[in-house]
């Protein structure tokens, strides 16, 4: 079933983060799920305004709310990166029960004016805002920030940011790297563990790590002991996607059942989200409804 994010958290164990893992279509929507009902643990799904553009928000939104009646542990269904307002109107008009306004782009005190003006219109509806202060390497869709512009979190900064806006979450910029390219050997994630530390110190709200595909086991760990509550996965699932839709089309060159050449590829992203999902410390609770 579709849940709101706050059940999430009505009972929430400190120990454990929940993964937001991007979709931008049936078959990673239908492996995440599958994965969450195998683990029994609620999943975050998230969709950009890049697969809005690609697929429609309506269609991406209607896929996983049709794909979450067949959950057993609960689908949230958050906007991610959302850069125009209008588009997160659309997305609470949906059912979203999450939005992202991020206009960390924007200097401290348009971002924060930004964010306020979003949480007014979503906490009307009883939807919950997700503000992100800093600026993070790498490219995700249409977020692209160079390295020379990367601004980590500074803690005094958060905790102003949060009493300026209301905002639910917080998403922080503490070292990981959007997009494909730390894949690749190209930049070296370094996870700011005292910097995270910091953060929660000062803000008592789920904070969510973006760009965590490819971060190793221990530093996630040692990430959720210091305060993360929700980590963002989208490079991994698309890896795992691609690779799979390779091997898959080349078996038998003659196959023309696209069921056929699909189903490994869901059955890859299964594997990696339910490999996310434990060691995100999942697969072991579920939230109380
Ligand atoms: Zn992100």
């Amino acid at each position: 079933m579709l849940i709101h994010i706050r059940e999430l958290f009505n009972h929430y164990d400190s120990s454990i983060a929940y993964p937001a893992f991007n979709t931008q279509n049936l078959e990673t929507t239908l492996g995440i799920i599958q994965a969450s009902n195998e683990l029994d643990t609620p999943v975050i799904v998230a969709t950009s305004e890049g697969t809005a553009a690609y697929a429609g928000l309506e269609t991406i939104a209607a896929i996983v709310k049709t794909a979450a009646c067949r959950s057993k542990a609960g689908v949230v269904l958050h906007f991610d990166h959302g850069k125009d307002i209008r588009h997160l109107e659309r997305a609470i008009e949906l059912g979203y029960s999450s939005v992202m306004i991020d206009h960390s782009h924007l200097p401290f005190e348009e971002n924060a004016r930004d964010t306020r003006r979003m949480v007014e219109l979503a906490h009307a509806k009883g939807v919950w805002v997700q503000g992100e202060i800093g600026r993070m390497r790498g490219t995700e869709d249409w977020v692209s920030v160079s390295e020379a512009q990367a601004l980590l979190t500074e803690p005094d900064d958060a905790f102003r940011f949060y009493w300026a806006t209301g905002v639910d979450t917080l998403a922080c910029s503490v070292g990981t790297v959007h997009g494909i390219i730390k894949m690749r050997g190209g930049v070296k994630p370094h996870v700011d563990i005292p910097r995270i530390r910091a953060i929660h110190d000062r803000v008592k709200i789920p904070l969510v790590l973006h760009g965590a595909s490819g971060v190793d086991p221990d530093t996630i760990h040692l990430a959720i002991a210091g305060g993360i509550s929700i980590i963002n996965i989208d490079t991994e699932l698309r890896m795992a996607f691609s690779n799979a839709l390779r091997a898959s089309a080349e078996i038998d060159p003659r196959e023309i059942d696209p069921r056929r050449i699909m189903k490994p590829v869901a059955q890859a992203v299964k594997e990696v989200a339910m490999a996310k999902i434990r060691q995100f410390g999942g697969g072991r609770h579920r939230a109380a409804a």
